[in-house]
């Protein structure tokens, strides 16, 4: 083990510079050459690699994004556009890939790495915190504390003008942005849109209501994005044409994805980088670093290829007592 390179692919989350400079800094350290791949999979494709040093990676852990960039690559899913990707790996000398990104991105990984033999690790990141087999995704925790700050400020205006504001969060198929955003800003609702459920528009209109007798003066009902686009607009338009209740929608969308990542987020994004080159170092063929049970550390990439859709019921009772 020569040399490892280390791209960015997917979403971007805040963090991923913390964990790049690890990657490279714990690499260098331990006498290895470190590359960095610019634009995830579709870079490595168009061999955008380049050599890093100590200093490439120096003053960045406290900026968002990435300063290797990111991208989707559908290209990626086919076995003989992956091959061309080991090829290129092996031209350009590099023995090991780590990967930082989402479970589609560590899926391509566990691809590359059963294929071709090629030595990988994934590293988490992504907001949505929604990847099997760990506790944390680095970026999310950047990604409430960007929402809270949005929603406290609506509140403000929500109250003065005695007013309901629907406020859609991130999360696609993800609970985790809206649950923690809706019970730290102390949310009367949260909902879950998915392509299967319909949102019962009634039994929030009755919460709202309730919530008027007892003398609130707004109503913030946070929405995760959810699998269906507009379902914010229907749900406010019902609210009104069935309810008689007056209700704005505001989106945040990608604002929750920049910033500067909070202290949580380097300071997880610090420690899985350095175990991620530790992995490849000890010869772990195909690794993903976790966060279980406050604990930082390498396990089988296999555990972590799935994605995960729970709605903790303890949580929304916490956030529908908390809120009567
Ligand atoms: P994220 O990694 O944030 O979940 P995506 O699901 O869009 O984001 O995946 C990022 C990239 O990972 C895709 O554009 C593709 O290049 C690669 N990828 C995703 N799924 C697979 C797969 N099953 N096999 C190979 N590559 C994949």
């Amino acid at each position: 083990m020569k040399s490892i390179a280390v791209l960015c692919s997917g979403g971007d989350s805040p963090g991923m510079n913390c964990a790049i400079r690890s990657v490279v800094r714990t690499a260098i350290a331990e006498g290895l050459d470190a590359y960095g791949i610019q634009r995830g999979y579709a870079g490595l494709l168009e061999g955008n690699v380049k050599k890093m040093d100590v200093s490439s990676v120096g003053n960045i852990l406290q900026h968002g994004g990435t300063i290797l960039q990111t991208s989707r690559c559908p290209e990626f899913l086919n076995a003989d556009i992956r091959k061309e990707a080991a090829h290129i790996l092996k031209r350009k000398g590099i023995d090991a890939l780590v990967v930082i990104g989402g479970n589609g991105s560590f899926n391509g990984a566990y691809e590359l790495h059963k294929e071709h033999g090629i030595p990988v690790v994934g590293i988490p990141g992504t907001i949505d915190n929604d990847i099997e087999g760990t506790d944390y995704t680095i970026g999310f925790d950047t990604a409430v504390q960007t929402a809270i700050e949005a929603v406290d400020k609506i509140r403000d205006t929500a109250h003065s003008h005695e007013r309901t504001f629907i406020v859609e969060v991130m999360g696609r198929k993800s609970p985790d942005i809206a649950l923690y955003v809706g019970l730290c800003s102390g949310a009367e609702n949260i909902i879950f849109p998915t392509k299967d459920e319909t949102v019962n528009v009634d039994a929030i209109a009755d919460d709202i209501k309730r919530g008027i007798k007892r003398g609130k003066h707004s109503s913030i009902i946070i929405a995760a994005e959810g699998e269906v686009e507009g379902m914010s607009h229907r749900v406010k338009e019902e609210l009104n044409t069935k309810h008689g209740i007056d209700s704005k929608v505001c989106i945040l969308g990608h604002i929750q994805r920049g910033g500067n990542p909070t202290a949580n987020d380097r300071f997880i994004a610090s420690q899985m980088g350095y175990h991620a080159v530790k992995a490849i170092i000890a010869g772990q063929p195909a690794s993903a670093t976790v966060q279980r049970k406050g604990q930082i550390f390498a396990t089988d990439l296999k555990e972590c290829l799935g994605k995960k859709f729970d709605v903790d019921p303890e949580m929304m009772e916490i956030v529908k007592t908390l809120s009567i």
